[in-house]
């Protein structure tokens, strides 16, 4: 385990940067320097607002670039590439596709296997693909688990080509949300944006500052009520959050929530019950969040004093909230949560 120190922060919170979005899109009223450009849509299953200081035309390139992505690897819609793979049993992936499949196996070998692209026929099994949720039988998950294995995806990085084995699935959805947000940061950014909050379903990708040079106020969750424990600010960077609250369903006693250990085939029952994870690369940070928080706090934390590239926000099943020190000058605990203890992992 990493070195910890406790600290207690007794912070009142005065803004928080994503507010929640919702609806279809209605909002593109003129921008004043105090007033962003925002849009609302929905796309990859969740409620998302793109807010820019600047010219909001913009706005709808950087939403078609994520419905397109979206549109080439849902893993439901027929007409997608990664959709084209799972019926086939191999296909080429195109352009940015290509470059967020190279991107998922690597975060998949590089979690060690914490994240696997092939974990959909598991996650289908408990009921998370269509809601209809269950506990599947032990010999339904023993039948599944030899074909969860990123491993044996044959991916050409130069032709795009898949190869799959037969009986497998393989879906990008853990880590597709982050990198679409990425990428369309990076259209906004191409077109001449310097200041922008996009909130996909609570992943939050930021531009820049806010227009006064302040840094972007982005809240995180209480996994355990409904308002925001504490305020990071940030800069220019993703802020990503895995939570067991997320999607979950209980029976006998038990919460079961779509977040999956790939080496038992249940859901992941690491002592974690949210990870978010804040970096400047929306994909690896969408990769960290769900496979850290199958990893679980002490493997995490050493996973994170390994790296450079990220910072995290873990929260235990207990209630402790662990940061790492990257974020000790960056976070502010709300008004309600005043008086939790915080503790900061070091190297
Ligand atoms: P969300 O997309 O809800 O914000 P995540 O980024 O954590 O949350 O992704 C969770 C989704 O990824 C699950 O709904 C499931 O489809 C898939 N998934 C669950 N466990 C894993 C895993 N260990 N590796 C890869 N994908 C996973
Ligand atoms: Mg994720």
């Amino acid at each position: 385990m990493k070195k910890i120190l406790s600290i207690i922060l007794i912070t009142a919170c005065l803004a928080c940067g994503c507010s929640s979005a919702s609806g279809t899109e209605k909002n593109t009223s003129k921008s004043t320097a105090s007033e962003p450009e925002s849009i609302d849509f929905f796309a990859m299953d969740t409620t998302i607002k793109f807010s820019a200081y600047g010219d909001k035309k913009v706005l709808k390139g950087a939403k078609k670039v994520l419905t397109d992505l979206e549109k080439k690897v849902s893993v439901t819609d027929s007409g997608s590439e990664i959709y084209h793979i799972n019926q086939n049993g191999s296909g080429t992936l195109t352009g940015d596709v290509s470059d967020l499949m190279q991107k998922a196996l690597q975060m998949c070998t590089q979690t060690d296997g914490a994240l696997d692209i092939s974990i959909y026929p598991i996650v289908k099994a408990w009921g998370f693909t269509t809601g209809d949720y269950q506990v599947p039988d032990e010999s339904t998950i023993q039948s599944l688990l030899p074909m969860v294995n990123y491993t044996k995806v044959e991916f050409d990085k130069t032709t795009g080509n898949v190869t799959i084995p037969s009986g497998m699935t393989i879906d990008l959805g853990s880590i597709a949300k982050g990198y679409a947000g990425q990428q369309s940061a990076q259209y906004l950014r191409d077109n001449g944006v310097k200041s922008a909050l996009l909130n996909l379903g609570g992943n939050v990708q930021t531009i820049g500052s806010k227009p006064d040079g302040s840094p972007w106020k982005v809240g995180i969750k209480d996994p355990n009520g409904d308002t925001p424990m504490m305020v990071l600010s940030i800069t220019d960077q993703a802020v990503i959050t895995s939570g067991g609250y997320e999607r979950y369903f209980e029976q006998d006693g038990h919460t079961y929530w779509h977040i999956m250990d790939p080496a038992t085939g249940h859901p992941a029952d690491s002592g974690l019950c949210s990870v978010t994870i804040v970096g400047d690369d929306g994909g690896t940070c969408d990769a960290l969040s769900t496979s850290l928080f199958v990893m679980g706090l002490e493997k995490a934390a050493d996973f994170w004093g390994k790296s450079n590239d990220f910072e995290a926000v873990f929260v235990t099943d207990s209630g402790e909230v662990y940061i790492t020190e990257g974020l000790k000058d960056k976070f502010a605990l709300t008004d309600d949560h005043a008086d939790t203890t915080v503790k900061v992992i070091s190297r």
